[in-house]
């Protein structure tokens, strides 16, 4: 069985239930949630029942306690996170716009999960791994950048597979080496799962279906472009797929692409036919958003069984 890695944030996340501009003023707030994009990418796969851990690092605060137990609870091996006694666990608060976009307030860099690094004992972990996930988002700090990278060639020199979710946040872009970083990452990738923009980054071609066969032509195997409720769309050499997102009340976005690319990998490592492996992940994505909070609307593999089931009659 495969059992798929990610490296990278463990945050708590913190909600302004009144949508506005950012956090000059008192505003109310509701959390801690678990949060962080690789958590919620490795939790979704943990509840679809696939061999899946974590290597991150958290404070030994509620925080941190937060993450460890929800991850635990949904099958994740946590035994790639440390718990740093003297370190505060990661947070963001975020805050919605009359117009769907969110302001983020992030403390990564300076709290635990700024110093991950690998070991011999988290150097294990990786080896008993056959996926290795990326989130574009996990490139804030030299050392977390550097266990990834070494993270990938270990799998990938072990025959294992690498996706990459370029997951990109203006707040964190210009962290330094982040750029460089990100094509390291692309030029090592199997199945790559942008949105928006980010199919562009390191294309020459300005159309999208230039960009799609300039990505293909260099080594990528499986391109697929999440479209938020408009769905997503699945490209490798011989198949060009589009689904439409399944018609949900979006209540909280953030998590949808996580969640998504979880359940894609999930079931492209499993065998699934492009069209099975869409499906499944635009349902995962949808029931994502339908649920306030990060983490909370990830999926089993029977609740994305009926989902799509009660969409068909
Ligand atoms: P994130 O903000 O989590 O990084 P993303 O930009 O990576 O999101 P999106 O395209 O927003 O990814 O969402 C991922 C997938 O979730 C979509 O491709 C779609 O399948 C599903 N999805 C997202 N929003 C909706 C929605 N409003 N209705 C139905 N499905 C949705
Ligand atoms: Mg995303």
């Amino acid at each position: 069985m495969h059992k798929i890695l990610t490296i990278g944030e463990i945050l708590v996340e913190i909600i302004a239930t009144e949508k506005g501009d950012g956090f000059r003023q008192a505003t109310p707030l509701i959390g801690p949630f678990p949060s962080g994009a690789p958590a919620i990418f490795i939790d979704q796969v943990g509840k679809l029942g696939q061999a899946s851990a974590i290597i991150s690092r958290v404070g030994g605060d509620d925080f941190g306690h937060v993450n460890l137990a929800r991850l635990e609870a949904d099958g994740v091996d946590i035994s790639g996170i440390a718990v740093d006694p003297l370190a505060t666990t990661g947070s963001a608060f975020v805050r919605y716009r009359e117009d769907g976009s969110r302001a983020f307030v992030f403390n990564i860099r300076d709290s635990a999960c700024g110093t991950i690094r690998l070991d011999d004992k988290s150097t294990a972990l990786v080896r008993s791994c056959s996926h290795m996930h990326v989130m574009g988002s996990s490139l804030y700090a030299p050392s977390v950048v550097e266990s990834i990278l070494a993270a990938i060639d270990i799998v990938k020199a072990a025959g294992g597979t690498v996706s990459f979710d370029p997951n990109l946040r203006a707040e964190i872009l210009e962290s330094p080496g982040m750029r460089e970083a990100l094509r390291t990452v692309l030029a090592k990738t199997d199945v790559f799962l942008p949105s928006g923009a980010e199919l562009f980054l390191f294309t020459q071609a300005k159309t999208e279906a230039d960009a799609i066969a300039e990505l293909l032509a260099s080594g990528i195997k499986v391109v697929v472009v999440k479209r938020g409720a408009e769905g997503a769309s699945y490209f490798d050499a011989q198949t060009t797929l589009a689904l439409p997102g399944f018609a949900v009340e979006e209540i909280d976005p953030t998590g949808a692409g996580d969640c998504f690319g979880a359940t894609f990998v999930t079931s492209w490592l499993n065998g699934a036919s492009p069209r099975e492996a869409l499906e499944l992940a635009n349902a995962s994505g949808a029931r994502a958003v339908m649920i306030s909070g990060p983490m909370e609307g990830a999926s089993t593999r029977a609740e994305l069984e009926a989902f799509i089931s009660a969409r068909k009659d």
